[in-house]
């Protein structure tokens, strides 16, 4: 059996960053994942504006590529209150990138390829191998003959998103409130859709709404709502939900719709430890954490993650050291940006102080940017969460 030196199991934005950057450095890489390219991938399709830094790191003309398929450039966010109030946001004079996940997530693929990885798809991972304590390999099943084969590698990467089987057989995956799930549409024709993103809070227990253009004319739209509501009432109408916010009434055509709803969900889960206890494997992008889709930073989380752990990784390698410090890497580079991301997944689920913030911020349009450049990756989090800030915006 070949003995390869990294299986990255899953090719979204982590999985097919990771095995670019493994497979470019000389590593021999396996990069697998259970769907066939181009695939759909639920989601609001915004590419925070550091994730365009990122892109442009990795070289390969993939920064080229995904400015040539993105017509959609957005300047900032607006958010809308449940009344109907609205605040905008900036990103500090940048902009962000949006697309079509089926064109962004094939463009990192293909570039994984061009680096040297070896691509399998519709291969399903669905159980791991171990030698030691240590994980050596994965066990997957083809989708197309239904055969089961073992992959032995040096090491094993969980880029397998959110539902991650590899997290799961590693036993440390946590959840918390709030618990929501999401329903995510692309619909042509959207009135008065601009260069913002839009994200529009509900009553209380009718969720939120994002959207913006993603070019072509399409506006990806995503409803997300508390998983209770959807167990007590089952999955809503998606048309009849967004009518019900006021920001968003009556710009829809249901006869418009582009691509079917997708469902996704329920969020809020991370793993424990993103490293195996015994060593060989570690995880990156939603296989790692998966909070609330809020703030739009799971894109750039996948990339910048991948970009961690992939220097770990080429240092476990070469040298044989432990994967421990992508831990400690991972907690240094986002645990402000885990703390801002909770506190405003929890807020929304309180429209009295959404209507509070979005009033407060409407006044002060420094403090809105701030925000927005926290979210969008421009400028630090903690400059977002100093206690001052939050008082202004609250108080
Ligand atoms: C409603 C919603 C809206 C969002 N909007 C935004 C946004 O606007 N901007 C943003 O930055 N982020 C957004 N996100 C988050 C973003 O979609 C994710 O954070 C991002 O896709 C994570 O990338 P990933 O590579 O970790 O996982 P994924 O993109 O989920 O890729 C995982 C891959 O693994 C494969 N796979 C899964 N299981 C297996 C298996 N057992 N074997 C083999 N392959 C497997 C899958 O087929 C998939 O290709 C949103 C999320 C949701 C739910």
């Amino acid at each position: 059996m070949t003995r390869w030196d990294a299986v990255v199991v899953g090719a979204g934005p982590a999985g097919s960053v990771t095995a670019l950057l493994l497979a470019r450095a000389g590593a021999r890489v396996l990069l697998l994942d259970r769907e066939r390219f181009p695939r759909d991938k639920p989601c609001s399709e915004y590419l925070s504006p550091e994730s365009t830094r990122v892109l442009g790191r990795l070289g390969g003309g993939v920064a080229a590529a995904v400015a040539a398929a993105a017509p959609a450039r957005l300047r900032g966010m607006k958010v809308v209150a449940p009344s109907g109030a609205a605040v905008v946001g900036h990103f500090a004079g940048r902009f962000s990138y949006a697309l079509p996940r089926t064109t962004f997530d094939t463009i990192l693929r293909n570039a994984a390829e061009r680096a040297g990885a070896e691509v399998r798809e519709r291969v399903k991972v669905e159980d791991l191998l171990y030698d030691k304590g240590a994980v050596a390999g994965v066990v997957t099943r083809d989708a197309g003959s239904g055969t089961r084969d073992g992959w032995r590698a040096r090491v094993v990467v969980g880029a397998d998103g959110l539902r991650s089987v590899v997290a799961r057989r590693l036993g440390a995956v946590r959840t918390s409130p709030p618990r929501r799930v999401a329903f995510t549409a692309h619909i042509a024709d959207v009135a008065d859709v601009a260069d913002l993103g839009e994200m529009h809070v509900g009553p209380r227990g009718r969720g939120y709404v994002g959207l913006g253009p993603i070019g072509g004319g399409m506006t990806t739209v995503a409803l997300v709502v508390p998983l209770r509501a959807v167990r007590r009432r089952g999955p809503p109408r998606f048309f009849e939900a967004l009518d019900r916010f006021p920001g968003l009434a009556g710009r829809f055509d249901s006869r418009r719709v582009v691509r079917d709803v997708l469902a996704t969900g329920p969020f809020a889960q991370w793993s424990r430890r993103p490293v195996a206890d015994g060593g060989g494997a570690l995880l990156v992008g939603d296989a790692a954490d998966f909070f609330d889709p809020f703030t739009g930073q799971g894109i750039y989380s996948a990339l910048r993650g991948a970009e961690l752990a992939a220097a770990c990784l080429l240092a476990a390698l070469a040298r044989g050291i432990s994967l421990r410090s992508y831990a400690r890497a991972r907690r240094r580079e986002f645990a402000g940006k885990w703390l801002l991301e909770r506190l405003i997944a929890l807020g929304v689920g309180w429209p009295a102080l959404v209507e509070r913030a979005v009033a407060r911020l409407a006044r002060r349009p420094d403090l809105a940017d701030l925000l927005v450049g926290a979210t969008g990756n421009c400028i630090p989090a903690r400059a977002a969460l100093r206690p001052g800030v939050l008082a202004r915006i609250l108080w």
